[in-house]
């Protein structure tokens, strides 16, 4: 998505080889406008499935996840991180280690929000090692429910979760692929 493409070039910055910070457009302050534009791509390269709910992680996965939405006509629900009081006590679970915090947690759907007739698209802003887009395809397949495919706003291809998910056998679009990003130099695929 050429749109998104250059904003990371004129946007983002590179922290040591390997992390991306999009603090000005996608993780911090929001540009609603890209974001619009992100959720029709999505909703384009995923035209061919009858999606019946969007799936993502807290928190930066939320505000991506709920513009795609309004494409899509459906509801988004998202996986928490935090155990809490209000959480329903039957939920699906699944581990995932954190790429830029470097430690596991887990995450929680309530079983009332996935059900067996669902097609889920999972939505989440980067694709690192694929660690948290892999748990959100476990508590999927916990329930029931078919994985549509995984939507992505930046992989970076020169990590691992692509080859995670494709032996998962989950179809992966992403709208931005960085292919590499020595000295500060982000080449995309
Ligand atoms: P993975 O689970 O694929 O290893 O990492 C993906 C998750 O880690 C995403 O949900 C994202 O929040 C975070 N993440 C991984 N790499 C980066 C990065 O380079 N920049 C930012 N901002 N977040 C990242």
């Amino acid at each position: 998505m050429e749109l998104l493409k250059n904003r990371i070039l004129k946007d983002a910055i590179v922290i040591g080889d390997s992390i991306v910070k999009v603090d000005s457009f996608l993780n911090h302050q929001l540009d609603i406008e890209l974001f619009n534009e992100m959720g029709k791509e999505f909703k384009k390269r995923f035209s061919d499935e009858n999606i019946s709910r969007i799936l993502t992680v807290e928190a930066s996965g939320i505000a991506v996840a709920c513009i795609a939405a309004q494409y899509f006509s459906v509801p988004v629900v998202f996986a928490k991180k935090y155990e809490a009081l209000n959480l329903d006590s039957d939920t699906y679970q699944s581990e995932v280690y954190s790429f830029t915090k470097q430690k596991s947690y887990n995450i929680r759907v309530s079983k009332k929000y996935i059900s067996p007739e669902d097609n889920v698209l999972i939505i989440d802003d980067f694709l690192a090692n694929g660690k948290a887009a892999s748990g959100l395809v476990d508590i999927v397949r916990q329930a029931g429910a078919r994985v549509a495919g995984v939507g992505i706003v930046i992989e970076k291809g020169f990590q691992k979760g692509r080859e995670a998910l494709m032996q998962k056998g989950v179809r992966i679009e992403s709208l931005a692929v960085i292919k590499s990003m020595k000295e500060g130099i982000i080449i995309f695929e």
